[in-house]
C-alpha cells in the first residue's frame, strides 16, 4: 500500500495511495495445523500440498489514492503485471477510499487508522508501499506514505520488502517509472518465493539514501544564466527574476524548482574548518549511516566541493550530532555555526578520514525551492514584451531569511548562473487549449483570473499567452475581450507606509495588456486602510451581477491563485454571491482551479 502527499501546499490533498497487502495462505495453513512456519516459500505456486481444494488461495490487494491519476494508472500497471508474471491471485483492488477493511477515507484518512483495532488486520498479512513524492516540498515528502507505513508497523503488520517504503520522487522522473519497475519486480521475486533481490548499492533506484537520491534528482537539473534589477532593501518586497532556459517546450503557468545553492564563500569556510584540500578531495556518498560500500565503483563518489554546494544546506541545522559525542554542546542552529563553533577541535591531528565523512552525511540534503512561471513560451512573449527567446520570467517574494529568495539571492549577480528544472502544471492545462489548432477562428472561452502578490504570476503567464494567441488569430480584439481580472497587491498605506510597493510591478503591466483591450473587466485591490480584500470586491451588485452572468450563463473558468487564505476567502465568497449548491456545479465541472502557494 502506498501513499502520497505534497506537504506544505494546503491544497494538495493527500495524493496517491497504493496499497498491496499480501495474505500468506501458507503460513496460515500451518498455523492452523500447529506446523512451523519459519521456512516455507510465500507463493502458492511452489506449494506441495495434498488438498488444494481446502487452502484459501493467496491474494495480493492493491489500492491506491491520489487526485492527479498517475496513483491510478501505475496501480493498474502492477495489477496486469501481477496478473501476466506471477502466481499470485489478484484480490481487492481499487482507491483506497473503498477499502472496507479498514475504512480509510482519503482526506480524513490516518487519524481514523490509528482508532481501529489491531484484529482488523488478519494474521500473515505483509504489506509494500509505493509513495509518490515531490522533492520541493521536502518536510513533508511522502508523508502519507510515511503516516501508513507507521500505522501498519504499529499494527505490526510484517513488510513484504526489506525497504518496507518505497519514495519515488516526481520531480525526478514523473511518472516514476525506473523506479516503480524495480518495486514490482522485487515484490514478484519475494512472491513467488525466490527472496528479494538485494540491492543496496548506488545504483539501486530503492535506495533510502537521501544523497544518492538527491545525486538523481540533480541529474535532472539545468544551468541557466540569471538576470534582475539589484536587489536594494527589498525584503518584503517582489524581485522579477528572468532565467535563460534551454528547453524549448516550456509550459505556460508551468513551474520552476530551484536549487538554493551554497555561496562559495561559505563552501570554502567549510572545506577550510574540516582541513579539506579544495580540488582534490571526495566523498563517497555510500557511507551513509556508517555503511561500508563493498565494492570499489565510483558511482557514489562526487567531489567534497559539488557535494557542498548543490548537495546539502550549510544554512540549515545537521541532521544529527551523534558524530559530535564528546564535543562540547552546541546549539544545532545551522551546519556553519556549528562547524565554525568547533573548528578549533576539527583542525586538530585527531580528526579521521572517518569522522569528517560522518560529518559531511549528516547534513541536510537541499531543497528546491519552487516558483511559477511568469512569462509564456509562445512566441517568447513575456511580461513587458512580445518576441525573446528561450528566456522564463519568475516574481519572487523577497522572505525574511529566506533560503533562497534572500540568502542565495543576495550572493548572486545578474549574469551568474543558478540550478533550474522545470516542471509542468497539470491543474491549469485546461486553460491552455492549443493556440494553432485554429487560429483564425480563435474564439477563448472566457476565464476569471483571481490572484494576489506573487499569485499573480502565473496569470501573467496566461495573460502573455492570451495576447500572442490574439496577435496570431488576428482576432478583433474588442470582440474577443473575454478576460476578468481581479488583483490584489501590497502597497504602501496610511498604516503602513513602509511597505514595499508592488504598484509599481504590476499596474504598468496590466496597462499594458489592457491597452491590447484583452479585458472585459479589470478590478485592482492594493492594500487600503479600509482593509478591502480582493473577494470583497463581488459583494457590489454590479459585480456581482458581472459573476452571475459570466459563470453561470457564460460557463466562464475561474483560476485563484494565492496564499491558503486568501484562496479559501474567494471560494468563500465566491458561494455566498453564486449559491452554495452552483459553485459546488462550478467545481465539479471542472470549472474552478485553485492554486495555493
Ligand atoms: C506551486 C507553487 C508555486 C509557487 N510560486 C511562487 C512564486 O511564483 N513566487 C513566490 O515568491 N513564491 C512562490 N511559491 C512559494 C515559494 O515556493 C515558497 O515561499 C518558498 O519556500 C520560498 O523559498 P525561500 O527559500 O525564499 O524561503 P524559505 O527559506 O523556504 O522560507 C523562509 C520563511 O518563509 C516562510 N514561508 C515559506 N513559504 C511561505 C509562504 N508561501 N507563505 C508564507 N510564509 C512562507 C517559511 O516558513 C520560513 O519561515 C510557490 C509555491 C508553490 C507551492
Amino acid at each position: 500500500m502506498f501513499v502520497r502527499h505534497r506537504g506544505g501546499a494546503p491544497n494538495y490533498q493527500p495524493k496517491p495511495l497504493i496499497a498491496k497487502h499480501h495474505f500468506d495462505p501458507v503460513k496460515a495453513w500451518k498455523r492452523r495445523h500447529g506446523i512451523s512456519t519459519k521456512e516455507l516459500p510465500i507463493a502458492m505456486k511452489n506449494l506441495e500440498l495434498e488438498d488444494q481444494s481446502t487452502v484459501q488461495h493467496p491474494k495480493v490487494h492493491v489500492y491506491f489514492a491520489g487526485t492527479g491519476g498517475t496513483a491510478s494508472k501505475l496501480a493498474e500497471r502492477l495489477k496486469k503485471f501481477l496478473k501476466a508474471n506471477s502466481g499470485a491471485v489478484i484480490g481487492e483492488y481499487g482507491c483506497l477510499n473503498s477499502f472496507d477493511a479498514t475504512k480509510i477515507h482519503m482526506n480524513d484518512t490516518f487519524l481514523s487508522i490509528k482508532k481501529l483495532d489491531t484484529g482488523e488486520f488478519p494474521e500473515g498479512v505483509k504489506y509494500s508501499i509505493f509513495g509518490l513524492g515531490d522533492d520541493a516540498y521536502r518536510s513533508t515528502f511522502n508523508g502519507a506514505a510515511e503516516i501508513i507505513d507507521e500505522i501498519y508497523h504499529e499494527k505490526l503488520v510484517a513488510p513484504l520488502l526489506n525497504h518496507k517504503l518505497i519514495e519515488s520522487d516526481v520531480s525526478v522522473e514523473n511518472p516514476p517509472l525506473k523506479v516503480f519497475r524495480q518495486w514490482k519486480e522485487s515484490i514478484i521475486s519475494v512472491i513467488d518465493g525466490k527472496g528479494e533481490v538485494v540491492n543496496n548499492g548506488a545504483d539501486s533506484l530503492l535506495s533510502v539514501n537521501p544523497y544518492l537520491r538527491h545525486r538523481d534528482l540533480l541529474k535532472t537539473f539545468s544551468e541557466g544564466a540569471i538576470t534582475f534589477e539589484p536587489m536594494d532593501d527589498i525584503v518584503g518586497g517582489i524581485l522579477k527574476l528572468t532565467i535563460e532556459i534551454t528547453e524549448n517546450d516550456c509550459q505556460d503557468m508551468g513551474h520552476i524548482r530551484i536549487l538554493p545553492r551554497n555561496s562559495t564563500e561559505n563552501v570554502q569556510k567549510v572545506m577550510e574548518i574540516l582541513n579539506l584540500p579544495t580540488l582534490d578531495a571526495v566523498i563517497d556518498l555510500r557511507r551513509y549511516e556508517g555503511q561500508i560500500p563493498n565494492d570499489d565503483k565510483w558511482m557514489g563518489i562526487v567531489s567534497t566541493q559539488a557535494f557542498l554546494s548543490d548537495y546539502v544546506d550549510l544554512c540549515e541545522p545537521f541532521t544529527t550530532l551523534k558524530w559530535a559525542g564528546g564535543f562540547p554542546e552546541v546549539e544545532n542552529i545551522s551546519v556553519l555555526q556549528v562547524l565554525s563553533a568547533f573548528s578549533e577541535q576539527l583542525h586538530g591531528p585527531s580528526v579521521s578520514a572517518e569522522l569528517r565523512h560522518r560529518i559531511l552525511l549528516s547534513m541536510p540534503t537541499l531543497r528546491p525551492r519552487i516558483y511559477s512561471l511568469a512569462s509564456s513560451n509562445l512566441e517568447g512573449t513575456s511580461i513587458n514584451r512580445i518576441g525573446g527567446n528561450n528566456q522564463a520570467e519568475i516574481l519572487v517574494r523577497v522572505l525574511p531569511e529566506g533560503r533562497f529568495s534572500s540568502t542565495c539571492i543576495s550572493s548572486l549577480r545578474p549574469g551568474d548562473k543558478i540550478s533550474y528544472k522545470l516542471a509542468p502544471n497539470t491543474l491549469v492545462l485546461p486553460l491552455l487549449p492549443s493556440p494553432y489548432l485554429d487560429p483564425v477562428g480563435f474564439k477563448p472561452t472566457h476565464v476569471i483570473l483571481i490572484g494576489t502578490g506573487t499569485g499573480l504570476a502565473p496569470i501573467l503567464s496566461f495573460l502573455s499567452r492570451r495576447l500572442t494567441q490574439l496577435i496570431a488569430s488576428g482576432s478583433n480584439f474588442d470582440e474577443n475581450s473575454s478576460i476578468t481580472l481581479f488583483a490584489g497587491f501590497r502597497s504602501p498605506t496610511i498604516d503602513k507606509p513602509d511597505v514595499p510597493d508592488d504598484r509599481k510591478l504590476f499596474e504598468p503591466t496590466f496597462r499594458r495588456f489592457s491597452s491590447y483591450g484583452l479585458f472585459s473587466e479589470l478590478y485592482y485591490t492594493p492594500s487600503n486602510e479600509a482593509k478591502i480584500r480582493v473577494q470583497d470586491t463581488f459583494e457590489t451588485d454590479d459585480v456581482k451581477h458581472m459573476l452571475l452572468l459570466r459563470i453561470i450563463k457564460q460557463k466562464a473558468w475561474i483560476f485563484v491563485c494565492g496564499g491558503a487564505e486568501m484562496v479559501k476567502g474567494v471560494k468563500d465568497k465566491l458561494g455566498e454571491v453564486l449559491g452554495e449548491k452552483a459553485l459546488e456545479q462550478v467545481s465539479e465541472e471542472g470549472r474552478l482551479l485553485c492554486e495555493v502557494f
